[in-house]
């Protein structure tokens, strides 16, 4: 019985039938059955009925491909009429007898009649009157008495779920939940063990782990006298183990419980999955009616895999496969507890992972001032800038009306770690009046608390309550069996000591890029590098950058002892400079204090610094070959900080990046440069040293002149943030504005800056490293934007060849995880 005909659940009952557990007679309805009978077609309900015999009672229970498709709900007590009622008071009484009418009277009216639910509502009344009420009501409504044959019923029930599995709703919600169009619904027709009856009867459920966790604990819940999966919601319902809440089927029912831990070892082993079992208890017999995969968190379907794969019941590689990718990064980050109430204020893009809250700030200043005083604070701005680091740093959750996932915050906050909602449009913020506005009119003062869930884009009131994120010993070994299998290198992109540190933990092979410029930012150095933009000449150029330089020499020493052992790709200066000046009054009047210039002179030189569009003006590349004492000035820290670590006896390969560029002669002209500085610093110390050279390919350009430009590099790696911007000709920093109304109008199919457009960028990096490998057969590729960390960008880079992909140090574990599951 085939999965993709019958359907999981069918697939189930019948390995559990071959495995000799006590399951009732069943049968199995395929999807085409139950096409045709959506279509009106109806099969031979006497060959359908025949296997049963005098079974008294049938149920039917939807069994798609997928469980978490959804479905029709089960409908049980298929067959019940007024001559069953009258045995069942006989054996059972009157008083279970007449429940279990009353309550396939409700189902059949509201799910198959589709009568209004709220005139077979009884209020919890039960008993003789209330069913005559019932069953009047249903003649009232449908101007015919309630079906007593059990075929008719049985056939308006396989028509009324098929049906509903083809209305728009239901198709809706699948497709929503990964659902092909085409999906089928198998039904599943088994004869009810009744719960109700003579001697220990009743029904229940049973799991052998922790849905939260994962871990071993045996839970559930049994009824008497019930039928279904009524003990999960009934009060007074059994608990299946000993518990200090009540009695236990354990302590009340030894011997059936044995035999419940026996099947569900058997399930697991067999199955090879952890099932939660549904069973029924007729006169003493136990019958097992129904398994499905135990429902899960993530955190959960992790220690599930590994302990399955630990018990040798699945090999390592299938544990690796079965955790979906796109749903670890919960794992990684703190989250809103999904069970807590949440109060909505606004929604925007998630573009960082993970919860916080804290006091609202609208400056980074106010942000770092929180941090000072040992208070969180959510930094909330119209967008951020490169000035906007510490606060962001110094923030618990950043919150930004405009942008995009690769917008200043966005990037940041990833690389920071840092939760972010950004995009957030409909947000009026007030600075004078220290307050924000909501789009439903809600005003929040500065002070007030706030949440932000980078994971679902959504805004809070208030403090929500926030779960620790459980990166546990099974997540980390899953891992350590996905590096068994993967065939594509994972760097990280870290600027920092700290973010340095997170990619040693998350066991990245390296740093694939240090922005460096986010160093310049720091502390005193924009002051300097401030007045280095104010030189009048090269010679009171390289005086300023001769006070950075320590500083820097410094930073790099500390990433190479972090790193130790493992490559470290430093990319050279980008920004264009004007990014590093102020951009209103008050901040070019305290920069003419700081420098002692006259205020006109500051004004007139930010001015002639201005762009008018400084994305593709003077920047990267083209600045280290027009203003060279910047990259000379790097050049010499990272070698000096190579001799430190070397001397230091630990081993270092450093490697040099070079940003933006778009000709083999740029390259050419700063390779003789730096060429030159490791000469003049290997002279200097005495000590050998070698580095790798190599670029960005973030210009259409540059891709298609790969052959040319891979020649003079030993590597080349694909910068897909500025690689999308210029092939889309979109800014990057202005898309938010935008995007969301191309998405919703299916204009884009996705945000080209978070899913990799493969049809069109995707042509770029596929042209630009075959060029490349003409040109420089042994030359290392890599993608080191925003979609190194994305699984199916994954997938595209490594049928390509590349050699690695580097993504933000929080996305490192997502990483390994989607690149061993293509391997394997
Ligand atoms: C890129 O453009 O893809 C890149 C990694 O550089 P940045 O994001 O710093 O521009
Ligand atoms: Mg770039």
């Amino acid at each position: 019985m085939r999965p993709d005909v019958f359907g999981g659940r069918a697939k189930c009952l019948q390995r559990l039938i071959r495995l000799k557990m006590p399951v009732p007679v069943t049968v199995a309805l395929g999807f085409d059955a139950v096409r045709a009978i959506a279509r009106g077609q109806m099969p031979d309900m006497a060959a359908i009925v025949f296997p049963f015999g005098d079974a008294p009672l049938l149920s039917v229970r939807p069994s798609s491909l997928d469980p978490d498709w959804g479905g029709p709900g089960a409908i049980l007590n298929i067959g019940m009429c007024d001559a069953l009622h009258q045995k069942l008071t006989a054996t059972a009484g009157e008083a279970a007898a007449t429940a279990l009418y009353l309550r396939f009277i409700q189902t059949y009216a509201i799910q198959v009649a589709r009568l209004n639910p709220d005139a077979f509502d009884f209020d919890g009344r039960s008993g003789l009157d209330t069913l005559g009420i019932a069953l009047a009501t249903f003649e009232a409504e449908m101007d015919e008495p309630f079906p007593q044959d059990p075929a008719v019923q049985l056939s308006e029930v396989l028509r009324s779920m098929a049906r509903t599995w083809e209305g728009t709703s239901a198709r809706l919600l699948r497709q929503a939940k990964g659902a092909p169009s085409d999906a089928g619904l198998g039904l599943v027709v088994q004869a009810m063990a009744l719960g109700v009856g003579a001697g220990d009867s009743g029904a229940g459920v049973i799991q052998f782990v922790d849905s939260q966790t994962g871990a071993p604990r045996i839970t559930g819940r049994y009824l008497g006298q019930s039928q279904g999966r009524e003990a999960m919601v009934a009060d007074g319902a059994l608990f299946l183990t000993r518990d200090p809440r009540g009695p236990a089927l354990e302590q009340q029912n030894p011997e059936i419980f044995a035999q419940l831990q026996a099947f569900g070892q058997i399930a697991r082993k067999r199955l090879r999955e952890e099932m939660q079992i549904e069973f029924t208890i007729s006169n003493g017999a136990l019958h097992i009616i129904d398994a499905v995969r135990v429902p899960r968190t993530v955190q959960a379907a992790v220690r599930i895999a590994v302990d399955l794969a630990q018990s040798d019941v699945i090999p390592r590689a299938e544990a690796v496969h079965r955790i979906d990718v796109q749903a670890v990064t919960a794992l990684l980050h703190r989250q809103v507890d999904p069970t807590a109430p949440r109060d909505l204020i606004m929604r925007g893009i998630a573009a960082s992972p993970g919860a916080a809250h804290g006091k609202l700030v609208l400056t980074a200043e106010e942000a770092q001032a929180a941090a000072m005083r040992g208070e969180a604070a959510i930094l909330v701005r119209r967008e951020t800038t490169p000035e906007d680091i510490r606060g962001m740093h110094a923030a618990a959750g950043v919150l930004t009306q405009r942008g995009g996932v690769t917008s200043h915050a966005a990037v940041v906050g990833r690389g920071l770690g840092v939760p972010c909602v950004v995009g957030a449009t409909g947000l009026v913020i007030d600075r004078r009046g220290a307050r924000v506005i909501a789009p439903d009119g809600r005003v929040i003062h500065v002070g007030e608390v706030i949440t932000v869930d980078g994971s679902t884009g959504e805004v809070l009131a208030g403090e929500a309550n926030l779960r620790e994120a459980p990166l546990d010993d099974a997540f980390r070994t899953l891992l350590s069996w996905a590096d068994a299998s993967r065939d594509i290198g994972i760097r990280a992109n870290a600027d920092t000591p700290r973010d340095a540190q997170i990619a040693r933990d998350f066991a990245a092979e390296g740093i694939g890029l240090c922005r460096t410029e986010h160093m310049f930012f720091e502390g005193e150095r924009i002051g300097m590098m401030r007045e280095m933009i104010f030189a009048a000449t090269s010679g009171e150029r390289r005086e300023v950058l001769d006070r950075l330089l320590p500083m820097q020499r410094q930073d790099f020493v500390r990433l190479f002892e972090i790193m130790h052992g493992l490559p470290v790709c430093i990319r050279l200066f980008d920004p264009p400079l004007h990014e590093f000046l102020p951009s209103d009054r008050a901040g070019m009047r305290d920069l003419a204090d700081g420098l002692s210039l006259p205020l006109a002179d500051v004004i007139a030189r930010v001015e002639a610094l201005t762009e008018y569009n400084p994305m593709l003006g003077l920047r990267g590349v083209r600045l280290g070959i027009t203003v060279p004492e910047i990259y000379e000035m790097q050049a010499r820290a990272i070698f000096e900080a190579t001799v430190a670590v070397v001397r230091g006896g630990l081993s270092v390969t450093p490697e040099i990046m070079l940003p933006l560029v778009s000709a083999r002669r740029e390259v050419q002209t700063v390779r003789s440069q730096i060429d030159a500085i490791a000469s003049a610093v290997r002279a200097q110390s005495g000590v050998e040293f070698t580095y790798r050279l190599g670029v960005m390919v973030e210009t259409p350009r540059a891709a298609l002149r790969a052959s040319d430009i891979a020649q003079d590099v030993a590597f080349l790696s694909f910068g897909t943030n500025d690689l999308t911007q210029m092939t889309y000709g979109l800014s990057r920093d202005d898309a938010g504005r935008f995007m969301p109304a191309y998405l919703a109008d299916h204009v884009f199919p996705a945000d080209p800056f978070h899913t990799l457009d493969i049809e069109g960028v995707g042509e770029l990096l596929q042209i630009g490293a075959a060029r490349a490998k003409q040109g420089h057969p042994s030359v290392t590729l890599s993608v080191c934007g925003e979609h190194g960390g994305n699984a199916e960008a994954i997938a595209f880079f490594r049928a390509q060849g590349f050699d690695y992909v580097s993504c933000s140090p929080f996305r490192v574990p997502v990483a390994r995880l989607a690149a061993a599951q293509l391997a394997i």
